[in-house]
């Protein structure tokens, strides 16, 4: 059978997939950043030109506030966050400094944002770079009393070509005019790729070739692989939606041509994206992270607080099953009042449940916030724990559920597989617990050795490595044998053609971006379970990602 997800041909971009699905349109660039101010001295007196900064700080400020307004979380959270750094005092001193010795005011702005971003890049918020350099160039077009470059508005949808883009940028992005974002910069924890996939649009980041195509070139862009194709054939000038396998089968159960089920399910960030996974059909949410009631906070948020946040996803699915998995913090996720923030290795440090072992009060008022949001709705209820090493830590975790009190028997109690110990003795772990969700994120991070967080390792962060894929097949096949549902969680999971390769290794549920699921719905309905068997098998003997790859696919095709 010919496969509709493959990888394309014709002349082809590599980037970084950071956002899934896949979309076809001609390129439209965004302007080019302002060039750095002149080092010249200023011809005006050191108070005109501080007034003049002052003014462009506060005025950005107020713009990023106001834009933050108008936009739901997450990107509300992030413009509130920029607003904070081009209001920070600590910054406006240092422009004061620069100016009363003899700088302009777009200069010293240039200047002491540079001093912060060296400082912010040493630092494990490196990530953020791109949102300070975003603030800086607004309040030095500000300072100028020039606007910013924009994102362009032909009138017709396209493809956004950018350098970099903004968090500010990202977040006004309509998804029925910008198909697809390529970025020449970037990274796949940069806030533009998390917003990029809260609003569905396919992304792919890391793509310096991308600078040098022509307004109007016709493209395809596959958000999971990382691919541009460019000068597509038989480009069609009519407008076109995502494009997506054959045949669409949104909103229908997931299941395999010869009728075997697989739960295609939604990762969520935020609550704001549950009536969106729950409109495109996601059967529950397989992976709800709550980081984001903590992640800009200075204490644990209140019960109270967690409680409404988790009522709202799990009313969006009355029946559907939601499974909470509690804090990760830790790792690319530090979190102050919970992280020691002085680790060499954070992803190697006390995160996840690691952390939450240190805290136990944290872990029992989310368990009391799960408990209380799932006595107000229909969902069926689980919670997972993140970054489990063993069975000692999945039996600690489990007994500490279990044993607080008025917790109902019916909420399941089940653990990510995400470190190689934990895959090594999958049966030892799931023993213990009711279920497991294999987080191939992390596991790829952890079995190749790699930083999930350093643009310059993707490379080397790919679940298609036999590598992954062999400890993905233990834990899959110590579910099997013990009878307790293993799925995948991971973004892995949104790569059509690896999702049948995981079900054909027996994994029974796949949690990916809700935007993904249509084209993994569809992929799944192509083939039977007995292709996805010979396809896992073909990728397992392989020798390396590219390998595995083509194995699967030509086993599929030949299925
Ligand atoms: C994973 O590691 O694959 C996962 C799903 O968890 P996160 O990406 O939140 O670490
Ligand atoms: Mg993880």
């Amino acid at each position: 059978m010919e496969l509709t997800v493959a990888t394309p041909p014709g002349r082809q971009l590599q980037g970084v997939g950071v956002s899934p699905g896949i979309a076809r349109g001609r390129i439209v660039r965004m302007g080019a950043p302002l060039p750095a101010p002149s080092a010249q001295r200023s011809a005006l007196t050191s108070s005109e030109e501080l007034a003049t900064a002052r003014s462009a700080m506060a005025s950005v400020a107020e713009d990023l506030r106001a834009r933050a307004d108008l936009v739901e979380e997450p990107a509300r959270g992030v413009l509130r966050a920029q607003a904070l750094m081009a209001a920070d005092p600590s910054l406006s001193d240092d422009v004061a400094r620069r100016v009363n010795a003899g700088r302009t005011a777009a200069r010293a702005v240039w200047e002491a944002c540079s001093s912060f971003r060296e400082t912010l890049a040493q630092s494990r918020l490196g990530d953020r770079v791109a949102d300070l350099d975003d603030v800086r160039d607004r309040i030095v077009a500000a300072c100028r009393g020039v606007t910013p470059p924009q994102v362009p508005d032909p009138g017709h949808p396209f493809v956004l070509a950018a350098r970099a883009l903004s968090p500010a940028d990202t977040a006004g992005l309509r998804a029925d005019q910008v198909r697809a974002i390529v970025t020449a910069e970037g990274s796949a924890t940069s806030h533009t790729a998390i917003l990029a996939r809260s609003l569905g649009i396919p992304a792919v980041v890391g793509c310096a070739d991308v600078l040098d195509l022509a307004d109007g070139t016709p493209v395809m862009v596959h958000g999971t692989l990382g691919i541009v194709e460019v000068d597509v054939e038989s480009f069609d000038e009519a407008p076109l939606a995502t494009v997506t396998p054959a045949a669409r089968v949104s909103g229908s159960r997931a299941r395999t041509v010869d009728g075997v089920d697989v739960a295609v399910m939604a990762n969520i960030g935020q609550p704001s994206e549950s009536g969106s996974a729950a409109a495109a059909g996601a059967e529950g949410v397989g992976l709800l992270r709550t980081e984001f009631l903590y992640l800009r906070a200075d204490s644990p948020p209140s019960i109270a607080e967690q409680t409404a946040a988790l009522t709202q996803v799990m009313s969006a699915f009355p029946d559907g099953l939601v499974v909470v998995r509690l804090l990760d913090a830790g790792g690319e996720k530090p979190l102050p009042f919970l992280t020691s923030g002085h680790e060499p290795n954070p992803a190697l440090g006390v995160r996840g449940l690691r952390a939450l072992r240190q805290h136990e009060n944290v872990l029992d008022q989310q368990l009391d916030a799960v408990v209380a949001a799932a006595a107000r709705t229909s969902a069926r209820v689980a919670v997972m724990a993140p970054m489990v090493t063993d069975a000692d830590d999945a039996s600690w975790f489990v007994s500490k559920v279990r044993a607080r009190p008025g917790w109902p028997a019916d909420i399941e109690i089940g653990v990510m597989i995400e470190t190689p110990a934990a895959a090594l003795t999958a049966e030892a772990v799931l023993a213990v617990c009711d279920f497991a969700s294999i987080g191939t994120n992390d596991l790829a991070q952890y079995v190749m050795a790699a930083d999930r967080s350093l643009a310059a390792l993707s490379g080397l962060q790919n679940p298609w490595h036999p590598a992954v894929l062999e400890l993905v097949a233990r834990a899959a096949a110590a579910g099997e044998r013990l009878a307790k549902p293993v799925g995948v969680c991971g973004e892995a999971a949104a790569d059509p053609l690896l999702a049948l390769v995981f079900a054909g290794m027996g994994v029974g549920s796949l949690s990916m971006s809700w935007s993904a699921m249509d084209d993994v719905r569809s992929m799944l309905a192509q083939h039977s379970m007995a292709s996805c068997v010979a396809a896992a098998s073909a990728a397992l003997r392989s020798g390396d990602a590219a390998a595995a790859r083509a194995a699967a696919k030509s086993a599929l095709a030949g299925a």
